[in-house]
């Protein structure tokens, strides 16, 4: 019987990766929700609607209509890739700069309302993995197993770093703290679906655990 696994918690944690190795086992379908409500902001910086200085939000909202964001899986690397109105968006993304705004626009009732929606869409026939901020609280409340994941921002920090490094990015491990923080400010203190742990759900602590200790504790979790 395929059930409903939510993730969530602050940046960085290594949701994804652990999320995506889950849902490889398990022949579930993946959902990175954090990549739409990315996608989401890139359309934002290229439309004009959010900049360092000014972030105009009754425009974005009259144009959500025009955004659609839709998965596809890739072989090659063998996850779904995040697709802008049919551009392939999994790496613009993914820069230090859309992680700037992103908070910030998910902080927008209409942007989430509508994300929201489409994630319940995707993950109505269960059988689905979902990692974000609000997945156990608001998307899946009645999700099956809900996972919390901690680690401390300078950990999480220093992965995010690492990351950006080896795609070539240039950034200090400063800046990269920074946004980590501010993130975890801005999504826990938000008015509409601040991130918190919902209730039920089992949190883990892998600031000194490997993905594969990750993985077998989740995994022990889904066959009890
Ligand atoms: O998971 P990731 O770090 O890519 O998410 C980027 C941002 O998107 C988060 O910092 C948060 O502001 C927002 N987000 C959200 N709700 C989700 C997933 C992500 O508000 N379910």
């Amino acid at each position: 019987n395929k059930i409903t696994i939510a993730i969530d918690g602050f940046s960085s944690t290594g949701k994804s990766t652990v999320a995506k190795q889950l849902a490889k086992h398990l022949g579930y379908i993946y959902v990175d929700t954090g990549a739409m409500y990315r996608a989401v902001t890139y359309y934002a910086m290229q439309h004009n609607f959010i900049s360092a200085s000014h972030f105009d939000i009754e425009g974005l909202v009259s144009e959500l209509h025009k955004i659609e964001i839709s998965f596809v899986f890739n072989e090659e690397v063998g996850f779904a890739e995040v697709y802008l109105n049919a551009e392939n968006v999994e790496k613009q993304i993914r820069t230090l700069e859309v992680s700037g705004f992103v908070s910030q626009i998910a902080t927008i009732p209409e942007v989430r309302y509508q994300l929201v929606k489409q994630q319940q869409k995707m993950g109505e026939n269960k059988g689905v993995v979902m990692d974000g901020r609000d997945i156990g609280t608001v998307v899946f409340p009645y999700a099956e197993l809900k996972i919390f994941m901690t680690a401390s921002a300078e950990t999480r920090a220093q992965r995010r770093y690492d990351e950006l490094i080896k795609r070539g990015d240039e950034v200090s491990f400063k800046d990269v703290l920074h946004n980590v923080q501010e993130r975890d400010y801005i999504d826990s203190n938000r008015k509409d679906s601040p991130l918190v742990k919902a209730s039920d759900a089992i949190e883990i602590d892998n600031s000194n655990l490997s993905l594969e200790e990750q993985f077998d504790k989740i995994l022990q979790l889904v066959n009890n």
